[in-house]
């Protein structure tokens, strides 16, 4: 089917998170295109996400950030240690004990500066970004997504069109949840409270800037994410029921889950909380399709998994930047529809699927990843690489094997490698 529309641009990105901000650097930058990414907030605005693991490197360094990231001071993190429910620390993993490369430091980031740093680079790269302008709905025509309607902050409608749409509205999902696309993962259905605390206990020296999981006997688990400037980001994941059994009130729910580690209680006790509470649940869900005529979905509008290892902000910009190629690919050979992605939601789903066993593995009972290691060390190294983000083009079946014999793993999932998709030319 051929399309013979006046498009105001090559490629529209709904969103400027970090994966909006990767795809339009790389298509800005790299392919030439013009982009227009229409962001609903002005920056810089509170998000959650601060913890980096070490595979976010590649990506940054692909647009040029990691080097900005050293000079901004943000806290370095080069390790994950766990604390069991009796409060008891587990010795840290340190990446470098892994790997010598660069990714093996790298950052815990207060997101409102590191995703306005990521928009000045889209930007710079020749993006146009637009603060305070909501996508409102898509333009569809005979099922092609021809481009979007949105508002801007005085209230002004207007239409944009573009060969290309990408979905990078995160956990908002704008084209996920008006298909009513989403999944939700059947197992994975925790909610999160979470807050800030100022001036709480901080361990020394290269353990300053660990990422720490601290688990709730049978519940869930604590983070504990140090930041810049004596802050620290704390928060909770738990069943729904558990959390809420004694009323909704986040703050008196956040101080009597303390209490249940004693790490976390002696940690928090020496600071001062500050700012909000907030809470998120949904969440683990995934796309029905990745892709359909004319759009693609990247970040957490394509998929969602539980932070335990702290995968979101990777998922962004890998699939930002994956994502990405597959448009210049598709825009360079003249066919939007959705099967040009197919390839690129089979990549995808295939790494989120290493990280969600892993996930699952971590909520089961009769797991520990120490148990796995003593007795399969054949398998120690794939395991670190999974757990620092070395998902996409790897087999870890071998991994997964082992990791089969102390917990119950998922199958795959079918859905998010699929597109909804006929034959479409862009020609304007
Ligand atoms: C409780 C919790 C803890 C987490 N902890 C971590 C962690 O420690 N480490 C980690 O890596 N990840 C973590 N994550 C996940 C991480 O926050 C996300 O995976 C990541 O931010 C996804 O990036 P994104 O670009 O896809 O979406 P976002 O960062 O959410 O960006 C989407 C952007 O789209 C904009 N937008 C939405 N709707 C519209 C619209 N209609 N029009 C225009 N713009 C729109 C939004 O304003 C936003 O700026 C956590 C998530 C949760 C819920």
């Amino acid at each position: 089917m051929n399309v013979n529309v006046s498009y105001d641009c090559d490629v529209i990105i709904i969103g400027a998170g970090p994966a909006g901000t990767t795809a339009a650097t790389i298509l800005a930058e790299e392919k030439g295109l013009k982009v227009i990414v229409l962001e609903k907030e002005f920056f810089p605005r509170y998000h959650v996400g601060e913890s980096l693991i070490p595979h976010c490197w590649d990506t940054l360094d692909r647009i040029g950030m990691t080097e900005r990231l050293n000079a901004k001071g943000f806290q370095c993190k080069q390790s994950v240690q766990f604390v069991n429910p009796d409060g008891e620390l587990s010795a840290p993993f340190y990446f470098s004990q892994h790997t010598d490369h660069p990714r093996a430091k790298t950052w815990q980031v207060e997101r409102e500066e590191f995703d306005q740093m990521m928009m000045e680079r889209a930007r710079e790269a020749g993006a146009e970004v637009r603060e305070g302008v909501k996508v409102l709905d898509f333009l569809e025509e005979d099922g092609i997504i021809q481009g979007v309607r949105a508002q801007d902050h005085e209230g002004v409608t207007f239409e944009l069109r573009a060969p290309v749409t990408m979905d990078a509205s995160g956990r908002d999902a704008l084209f996920q949840r008006k298909k009513k696309w989403r999944k939700r993962d059947p197992k994975l259905n925790k909610i999160a409270i979470w807050t800030l605390y100022r001036g709480a206990k901080r361990d020394p020296g290269i353990d300053e800037g660990a990422t720490t999981v601290a688990y709730v006997k049978e519940k869930g688990w604590f983070w504990n994410i140090p930041l810049r400037d004596d802050i620290v980001s704390t928060g909770i994941v738990a069943e729904r029921d558990y959390l809420y059994r004694d009323g909704r009130d986040l703050k008196e729910i956040y101080e009597r889950e303390i209490k249940n580690n004693k790490w976390v209680e002696e940690h928090l006790s020496e600071g001062e909380q500050f700012g909000e509470y907030w809470v998120a649940g949904e969440y683990s869900y995934r796309a029905e399709n990745c892709a359909t005529d004319g759009l693609v979905l990247i970040g957490d509008a394509f998929a969602f998994l539980d932070p335990v290892f702290s995968s979101g902000v990777y998922l962004a910009l890998t699939t930002g930047a994956m994502g990405a190629d597959a448009v210049a690919k598709a825009l360079e050979e003249n066919d939007v529809s959705g099967e040009q992605f197919r390839h690129y939601g089979e990549r995808v789903c295939r790494g989120i699927e290493w990280m969600r066993k892993l996930v699952y593995a971590f909520y089961d009972d009769d797991f520990s990843f120490k148990d796995v290691v003593m007795k399969y060390a054949e398998v120690r190294r794939d395991l670190t690489d999974c757990l620092i983000g070395d998902l996409m083009d790897r087999d870890y079946t071998e991994l997964f094997d082992r990791v089969g014999r102390f917990a119950k793993l998922p199958d795959d999932l079918a859905h998010g490698r699929t597109v909804q998709s006929r034959q479409v030319q862009s020609v304007s």
